[in-house]
């Protein structure tokens, strides 16, 4: 009786821990992720300001839509222009007027990894080049 009520205790402990543990590993994740969001904010800061033409090479690496899902509104904190609708879809209070930051995004697949998943922009390896019809 003695053995199962230690062997209980022994369990409780081990799942506690390993709670703990995973806690632990996702306020870890969360960080990182955070900290790639940061990087990423100012990574597109200077570039869309000061490297106009690194900008316009990776756009051309660019393709696909905005799904308007929203996500790159809510990197770091969420937008106070960002609206959200009842079919998961969002709009932009200022669309007209946004930054450029905005208008842009995402300038590659750098950025993607601060959206967890969720755009529908994708980026191919290299420009394709158009050959002259023989
Ligand atoms: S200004 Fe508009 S596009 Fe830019 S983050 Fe806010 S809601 Fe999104
Ligand atoms: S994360 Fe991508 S798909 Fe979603 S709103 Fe932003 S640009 Fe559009």
């Amino acid at each position: 009786m003695k053995q199962t009520s230690k062997s209980r205790a022994a369990a409780s402990r081990r799942s506690f821990e390993e709670r703990l543990a995973a806690r632990r590993a996702r306020a870890v994740e969360d960080a990182k992720f955070r900290a790639r969001q940061v990087h990423g904010k100012l990574r597109r800061f200077v570039r869309i300001r000061f490297r106009s033409e690194e900008v316009v090479e990776a756009l051309a690496l660019r393709r696909g839509d905005c799904n308007r899902c929203g996500a790159c509104c809510e990197i770091l904190f969420k937008c106070p222009f960002l609206k959200k609708h009842g079919d998961g879809t969002t709009t932009c209070g200022i669309y007209e007027d946004r930054p450029r930051q905005c208008r842009l995004f995402p300038i590659d697949r750098r950025d993607l990894a601060e959206v967890r998943g969720t755009c529908s922009f994708y980026f191919i390896e290299r420009p394709i080049k158009l050959e002259r019809a023989s």
